[in-house]
C-alpha cells in the first residue's frame, strides 16, 4: 500500500478528470439551433448552486468518438459526449479545449459562439462553462470504432474533458446508450463525475462491472460546502458524491477519490483532509489521489480573477506563492509533509494504477494499459 502522495502524482501529470492534456482537433457539425436553458431548469435536483447561470446546449454530430490519450493515465482512450462543462469549477484544466471546437457556419447559427469575442457569465471568455456542444451521435459513432475489425481492447476514460452527468445529461441521456456500447464490446471503462445523476445509470454500470473493469471516480476538494458552491458552482456537494460513491460499493466497480486540486489557503487545511480521508475510508475506497493545484494557460487567469473576486483577502498571497509559475516549493513539501501522514493513519492507498493492474492479473477484462515509464515523470 503505498502512502506517498507527492511522489506518485506530479503536476503535469492529473487534472480533476485525469485530463488528456493534448489538444483534441475535433471538426463538429452543429444540428440544430442552440438551446437555452432557464435558471430554473437549471437549478434541479441534481445541481445544486444557486449562483450557477444557465447554459446554452448545441447538439452536433461528431466524426470521432474516441480520442487517444498520451501520459501517465491507466488508459488509453478518451471518451467526451459533451464538450465544455456546467459544473464551472474555477480550477479547471480543460477551459483550454474549448478554443479546438470548429463550428461549421450557416448550420444553426452559432458559428459565432466560440469566438474570441465571447465572454461567458461564468468568468470563462470562451463559452466552456456555460456552452455545451452535445455529441448526439457519440454512441453510433462509439459502436462503429469498437466494432472495426482489429480494434484493440483497451481502458476507456469517460469524461476527461468533461463532466458526462453534468445537467445536459439529464435532458440528452446519451450515457445509457453509450454504457449499453460498452456493455455490447465488454469495454473496460473510468467513469468520472462530480454528480449523483450517475445513479441514474446504476443498472448498466453495474452490468458493465460483471463484464469489464471498471473504475468510478469523483473529485472531492473540500468538506466546507460554503466554499464548495462557490469553486465548483454547477456540481453537487461534497456529501452526495460520497453517497454516490458509497453505493457503487454494491457493483463490481472499483472506486476512487481525486482530492484534487487542493487549494492553497482554501482548501489546504488539515481538518479538510481528515475530514475527506476518514470519510474516503469509510465508504471503503480502494484508492485517493492528492493533487495540489497547478496553474496554467488560461485556468491561471479565470483563477486569479475568482480569487481576486470571491477571496479578496487571499489574492496578494496566493498570487505570491505562483510567482515563479507553478506552485510554491516550500509550500508544496510542507503541504505533503502533513499530508502523507494522515494518509497513513486512515490507511488509504495512493496507487491509482492498482484497480486496473489487479483486475488484469486477475485475469478479468481489465483490457490493456499502458504502465508508467520514467518519461512520464521527467
Ligand atoms: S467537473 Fe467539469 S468544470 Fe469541473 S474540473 Fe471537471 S471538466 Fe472542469
Amino acid at each position: 500500500m503505498s502512502t506517498n502522495a507527492e511522489s506518485k502524482q506530479t503536476g503535469r501529470i492529473f487534472a480533476c478528470h485525469l485530463v488528456n492534456l493534448e489538444p483534441l482537433m475535433e471538426k463538429q457539425s452543429v444540428q440544430h439551433s442552440p438551446v437555452q436553458h432557464s435558471p430554473v431548469q437549471h437549478s434541479s435536483a441534481q445541481h445544486s448552486s444557486a449562483q450557477h447561470s444557465p447554459a446554452q446546449y448545441l447538439p452536433i454530430t461528431c466524426k470521432t468518438a474516441l480520442h487517444a490519450v498520451s501520459g501517465v493515465f491507466p488508459f488509453k482512450k478518451d471518451l467526451n459526449i459533451y464538450r465544455g462543462c456546467e459544473n464551472g469549477c474555477k480550477y479547471c484544466f480543460a477551459v483550454y479545449s474549448h478554443k479546438y471546437m470548429k463550428v461549421e457556419e450557416g448550420q444553426g447559427g452559432s458559428a459565432n459562439v466560440h469566438s474570441a469575442n465571447v465572454h461567458s457569465s461564468n468568468g470563462c471568455a470562451n463559452g466552456y462553462y456555460d456552452h455545451i456542444y452535445v455529441k448526439t451521435n457519440v454512441a453510433e459513432r462509439l459502436d462503429k470504432e469498437l466494432s472495426a475489425p482489429g480494434f484493440k481492447r483497451e481502458v476507456v476514460n469517460i469524461g476527461g474533458i468533461c463532466d458526462s452527468y453534468q445537467s445536459a445529461e439529464a435532458e440528452y441521456e446519451l450515457m445509457p446508450d453509450v454504457l449499453r456500447v460498452m456493455i455490447k464490446h465488454k469495454m473496460p471503462a473510468i467513469i468520472s463525475t462530480k454528480s449523483d445523476l450517475i445513479l441514474r445509470d446504476f443498472d448498466l454500470i453495474d452490468e458493465l462491472s460483471k463484464c469489464a473493469f471498471v473504475n468510478i471516480v469523483s473529485t472531492i476538494t473540500t468538506a466546507d460546502e460554503s466554499v464548495r458552491e462557490k469553486i465548483e458552482p454547477g456540481a453537487v456537494s461534497t456529501k452526495r458524491r460520497f453517497d454516490m460513491l458509497e453505493k457503487f460499493r454494491k457493483t463490481d466497480a472499483t472506486i476512487g477519490v481525486h482530492m484534487m486540486p487542493v487549494l492553497p489557503l482554501l482548501t489546504d487545511q488539515t481538518e479538510n483532509a481528515e475530514a475527506i480521508f476518514s470519510k474516503t475510508r469509510e465508504i471503503g475506497a480502494d484508492y485517493i489521489i492528492v493533487q495540489t493545484l497547478y496553474l496554467r494557460g488560461q485556468t491561471r487567469q479565470i483563477y486569479f480573477n475568482f480569487i481576486k473576486n470571491e477571496f479578496p483577502e487571499l489574492y496578494e498571497e496566493m498570487r505570491y506563492l505562483y510567482r515563479a509559475g507553478g506552485l510554491d516549493k516550500a509550500y508544496r513539501t510542507r503541504y505533503y509533509s502533513m499530508v502523507n501522514p494522515l494518509l497513513k493513519k486512515y490507511e488509504l492507498s495512493t496507487d491509482y494504477m492498482r484497480p486496473v493492474r489487479e483486475a488484469l492479473e486477475n485475469g478479468e477484462n481489465g483490457g490493456e494499459v499502458r504502465q508508467p515509464t520514467l518519461f512520464d515523470f521527467g
